[in-house]
């Protein structure tokens, strides 16, 4: 079951998703575009003390894509710039299968596991790791 595509919980995030629409005096923007699939995600920050004080999304594209978004925007708020980096990194690096996804790392964000099984599912990646390239690219702007 862990391994399915789509779980209830991305299904969920899909159509609902959680921090979503422009965020007002955010610090930090960036976009996506996974041409694979037509996917795209902007996210933009507010950065206050080295902390991600709030996270907001916009995109269309496909629910992995736009579930990966709103399950990382969840994940974020609150987060050092540093656990966030770490975060990315576990989570993309789990994604490609260079370490385990279900590894301790992401233990702590409880529904990012939710898109362990895109893992298999090698065309489906780049939509699961689109958002966190966009934070990538938010954050290494400035
Ligand atoms: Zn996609």
């Amino acid at each position: 079951m862990l391994d399915d595509l789509y779980q209830d919980i991305i299904l969920e995030h899909a159509r609902s998703p959680c921090h979503y629409g422009p965020l007002e005096g955010a610090t930090h923007r960036g976009e996506g575009y996974n041409p694979a699939c037509g996917d795209t995600v902007s996210v933009a920050l507010i950065v206050q003390d080295g902390r991600i004080a709030a996270v907001h999304f916009t995109g269309a594209g496909c629910s992995i894509s736009q579930a990966s978004a709103s399950l990382m925007t969840q994940a974020l708020q609150g987060l050092t710039l540093e656990q966030s980096a770490r975060l990315t990194r576990s989570f993309c690096d789990g994604m490609v299968g260079a370490v385990p996804l279900e590894s301790d790392a992401l233990a702590p964000y409880g529904d990012l596991a939710a898109l362990s099984g895109v893992r298999h599912f090698p065309l489906r990646i780049k939509c699961a790791t689109l958002a966190w390239h966009a934070l990538e690219a938010a954050l290494h702007k400035q």
